[in-house]
């Protein structure tokens, strides 16, 4: 079943730049006809292409606040990276007071859940080493789509855990149900998400056969609508639920360090984590027992989602985490309970980039493919609309290119017709030849 990916691309506005190509970390994206396409099996919904467009012809589409009405009781689940939005603020409080104003009847904070998986991971550690190191976290979905897609053999390294906001989901609705005697079905459960991949998770979870939430909607979303409430709050119960730790989770090394471990690695960025997971792939960080890895720059906080820059979101929810407890909740679940923080589905390898389902039939494209690519020039200009000759050697082999899409190629043909170079002035400058250069017969 294909996946409802939450990046969409708005043609209208597209004008066909091909800036977006190069950036795509699974080169996703061609540009034909003055417009740019998604290839959908090769999104991992990172937010890369959003926020390179200058155009602004590629968003990502959250739920929209409507969606409280379908619901008799709805609750929030705010990610920590929520917090380091607000300039001058010193109190979680008032955010989490002025979710209620709009619209929300209960506040369940991810930031709760994150400390409580951090506290079950700790509890494995003590109780043995782990079968695979090194582990890898498990908390970014870009990332579980990245190791699906492109490193299937890492799979098995990954650590057992849902996501924060899936615990919190489940745990928020459990609590929710008690509290108003309520069915699950008339109580709605709602994540305030910093990045377009998490909008995809609520729909379709990585590790869940279930979804578990109801809806997600943009940081910027609710960060809009909050301002207003936040202001004239007359009376701020106290709200918040975390310490330290769960909103460490916000920013890339929070989860690393709440295990308490020094042998952790912590990467920010979809370029180094790809380079990293290539090196553990090639087995050349042994040393490693755990890996944090976050496709966005500086972890949630810089989540194409987010209001602030990210170095900036960072500094203020450090200076909240003053005065905050380091830990506020404990894993405390016996039995079979604790498998609540468990995913209950094996993470399944994403067949995107097999050639054909026969094995000689992809077998014969590759040759194919190779062969296309050794006549292409390898200047990956991108002006055949692909982010690579490669690229572009695989659309023209799966039909979704024609040769003639190759300026160079349209050249060779130009020059072979008229028997001269004059051809030459066909190309674009960058790709013209110099005067000193030898003419190449
Ligand atoms: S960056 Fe991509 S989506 Fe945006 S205008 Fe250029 S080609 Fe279109
Ligand atoms: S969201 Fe990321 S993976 Fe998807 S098309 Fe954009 S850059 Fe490529």
């Amino acid at each position: 079943m294909a996946m409802r990916h939450s990046v969409v691309l708005d043609s209208r506005r597209c004008r066909g730049c091909t800036s977006c190509i190069k950036c795509c970390p699974t080169e996703a994206i061609r540009v034909r006809g003055r417009k740019a396409t998604i290839l959908p099996d090769r999104c991992i919904d990172c937010g890369e292409c959003i926020r390179i467009c200058p155009h602004k012809a590629i968003k990502s589409v959250g739920d929209g606040l409507d969606v409280l009405t379908r619901y008799e009781y709805c609750v929030a689940l705010p990610e920590p990276a929520l917090y380091g939005q607000f300039h001058n603020l010193d109190n979680i409080d008032i955010i989490l007071n002025a979710l209620l104003e709009i619209g929300f009847h209960k506040v369940f904070e991810v930031a709760k859940a994150a400390e409580m998986l951090s506290d079950f991971e700790r509890q494995c550690i003590c109780s043995g080493p782990p079968e695979v190191t090194p582990q890898i976290s498990s908390s970014c979905p870009t990332v579980l789509r990245l190791i699906r897609m492109r490193f299937p053999k890492l799979m098995g390294h990954v650590a057992c855990t849902i996501l924060p906001m899936e615990l919190a989901a489940i745990l928020a609705r459990r609590e929710a149900m008690e509290e108003t005697g309520l069915p699950p079905e008339k109580i709605g459960v709602f994540a305030i998400v910093p990045c377009s991949s998490k909008v995809t998770a609520a729909r379709e979870s990585e590790g869940l056969n279930h979804t578990v939430l109801d809806g997600a909607f943009a940081i910027r979303d609710i960060y809009l609508r909050l301002l207003s409430p936040m202001k004239h709050l007359e009376n701020v119960e106290p709200m918040s639920s975390a310490g330290i730790i769960g909103m460490g989770w916000a920013s890339c090394g929070g989860e690393s360090a709440a295990r308490l471990g020094n042998r952790c690695v912590s990467v920010d960025g979809i370029n180094n984590v790809i380079r990293m997971l290539e090196e553990i792939e090639d087995g050349r960080l042994p040393e490693a027992d755990f890996l944090e890895l976050s496709a966005c720059t500086q972890g949630c906080v810089g989540g194409c989602f987010t209001v602030e820059n990210p170095y900036a979101a960072k500094m203020r929810l450090k200076s909240l985490m003053k005065g905050q407890p380091v830990s506020r909740n404990r894993f405390q679940l016996q039995g079979e309970a604790r498998d609540v923080v468990r995913r209950d589905k094996e993470l399944q390898y994403l067949p995107t980039f097999v050639l054909d389902q026969d094995l000689g039939a992809a077998l014969n494209k590759q040759l194919r493919i190779q062969e296309l690519e050794s006549h292409l020039p390898g200047l990956h200009c991108g002006s055949c609309g692909a982010p690579s000759c490669h690229a572009f050697a695989e659309d023209v082999i799966l039909g979704r290119a024609s040769v003639d899409d190759c300026i160079f190629k349209v050249r060779e043909r130009m020059r072979s017709m008229a028997g001269k170079e004059e051809a030459d002035d066909y190309l674009p400058p960058p790709f013209r030849r110099c005067q000193s250069d030898p003419v190449k017969k």
